[in-house]
């Protein structure tokens, strides 16, 4: 990655240049960055969707005999976190994957070894609804807005780190 000079702020959002490294500091409190949460993002602008689907649809329709790239906005970035907020990304995407296992092993085994199989479609059904509001609720170091030509756009960064980016003249 590069120099830090190409990051700025527009609003509350985070316009980081393709390529460009953020400030090595915490994304969520600002203090010194200590590790560095690597990310591939997609993004494909709302008004592209149906296009999308129905090149999708005639590519599979026609077997493959008309086919386009998918125009989707492919980057990679690397979000820099402090120790703290690095290990509770890390623990809430490890307690996600525990409970999703959890969920279909339930399910699965209910399937097999249950003659009475509502004990264990509740249990599933519980752990999957965990799953979800861990999912919803946990942790998050930012949310991608948008990929532009130039850009990657970024939400939930704190006021303090944005406070240290220049701003963006557009
Ligand atoms: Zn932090």
């Amino acid at each position: 990655m590069g120099v830090e000079q190409e990051v700025y702020r527009h609003g509350k959002l985070v316009a980081a240049q393709i390529g460009h490294a953020l400030p090595a500091r915490c994304v969520t409190c600002n203090r010194p960055a200590q590790a560095l949460f690597f990310k591939e993002l997609s993004y494909l602008p709302w008004y592209l969707w149906p296009r999308e689907t129905l090149f999708t649809v005639i590519h599979f329709w026609s077997r493959g005999r008309f086919s386009r790239p998918f125009e989707m906005y492919r980057t990679e970035i690397e979000i820099p976190l402090c120790a703290t907020h690095d290990a509770k990304r890390s623990r809430s995407s490890w307690l996600l994957y525990v409970l999703m296992i959890s969920a279909f092993l339930t399910f699965f085994a209910g399937g097999y070894f249950s003659e009475n199989i509502m004990g264990f479609v509740y249990t599933a059904g519980g752990l999957f609804l965990a799953t979800l509001l861990v999912f919803l609720f946990q942790y998050k170091p930012f949310r991608l807005r948008k990929i532009d030509q130039r850009f990657v756009w970024l939400s939930r960064i704190s006021p303090e780190y944005l406070a240290t980016l220049p701003e963006l003249e557009i």
